[in-house]
């Protein structure tokens, strides 16, 4: 026995250190290689195709769009969490009337995190899919294409989830992957999804919205390998990102108008409002074609695009790799709401032991 003994510990640190073997940060990001710009180019300009009719809520055309989102969820072989499929279905009302006009569909699909403890808790990396349809009384072209407004950020959340779902091992915590219907008719898919979420709000950590992340021809100049995070300095996320953003070579920045006034200017607000750290990310606040029919997907910079999915989700993967959360920023007033819903969420739960 005395003579195994030093044999068997050997054995015991060399299974010790294998089991506590971790991947280099660096090794990890590879799995972002995978986003190309053919690819983002690819799913680009179906979403943003004269075929989808510019996509309203509701109609034909956004039900093309959250069946073709979802056939790329189940490639990648993402968690279908409705009863088998990726559709958070719910009935959309005339604003005016109140009356029925249809149903629009949330698109989520889910990666389960690696930890046992942490896989409870999530990220939620979302963006919106719809648009404003089309304007028959137009002369000419009358349908709003919407390909950087958010054609891109749905191509974002796609390339994300195929990049994440090739990722080995898994991030600690749990990855929510949300494509919103009806933001332009008023947040109606996030205000949705807040109501009715997935996981509980508490153990939902951090929200990155992805808008408007295609064009680099900024109204106000040229906008290359950089991009805005709203609120930035509203929570940790902002700084959590423009670190990660470094190591592929990007930035995330806060800007210096923009950043809090465009807040609750998106999906963003409506988890935000909950509590939970949650903030969008856009390459151009302003560009030639807004809200026009000439938003159109040729004028996307997807070699750019390329960039900044990789810094987002090298930002998203620090997040669900870590064992603290991100915290609303106490020292900043224009937080002092959401902190304050986030306190309200949490005082109930015993804090884990850090
Ligand atoms: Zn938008």
């Amino acid at each position: 026995m005395t003579r195994l003994r030093p044999i068997v510990l050997a054995l015991l640190l060399v299974a010790g250190a294998i089991g506590q073997q971790t991947v280099a940060p660096s090794e990890r990001l590879r799995a972002f290689d995978r986003v190309t710009a053919d690819s983002i180019r690819g799913h680009l300009s179906f979403l943003s195709s004269d075929l989808l009719e510019g996509r309203n809520t509701p109609s034909r055309g956004l039900d093309i769009a959250a069946e073709y989102i979802a056939g790329q969820f189940r490639r990648y072989g993402l968690e279908a969490p409705y009863e088998g499929t990726y559709f958070q279905e719910s009935p959309i009302r005339n604003r005016r009337t109140g009356e029925l006009t249809g149903t629009a569909k949330n698109v989520i699909g889910v990666i389960r995190g690696s930890d046992p403890a942490l896989r409870d808790t999530c990220v939620l990396i979302t963006a919106h899919y719809d648009h404003l349809g089309v304007n028959p009384n137009l002369e000419g072209d009358q349908i709003f294409n919407g390909a950087n407004d958010n054609a891109s950020g749905t191509t974002g959340v796609i390339e994300l989830a195929a990049a994440f779902a090739t990722m080995d091992p898994k991030p600690k915590r749990s990855i929510v992957f949300i494509a919103f219907q009806g933001e332009e008719r008023g947040l109606l898919g996030s205000r949705h999804y807040a109501e009715n979420p997935l996981f509980p709000i508490e153990k939902t950590v951090a929200m990155i919205n992805l808008e408007q992340i295609g064009r680099t021809d900024d109204s106000e100049g040229p906008r290359i390998g950089a991009a805005s995070m709203t609120g930035f300095d509203f929570s940790d996320v902002g700084p959590i990102f423009a670190e990660a953003a470094k190591a592929v070579g990007a930035r995330i920045e806060m800007h210096p108008q923009h950043s809090a006034s465009y807040f609750a200017r998106s999906d963003n607000v409506a988890l935000a409002m909950l509590g939970v750290p949650a903030h969008t990310i856009c390459t151009a606040f302003h560009f030639a074609e807004y809200h026009a029919p000439g938003d159109h997907w040729e004028k996307i910079d997807a070699v750019n695009m390329r960039l900044i999915v990789r810094a987002i989700g090298a930002g998203v993967l620090a997040i669900a790799d870590s064992e603290r959360e991100p915290r609303w920023n106490e020292n900043n007033p224009r937080a002092a709401r959401y902190l304050e819903a986030w306190r309200e969420r949490r005082k109930d739960l015993v804090p884990l032991a850090r």
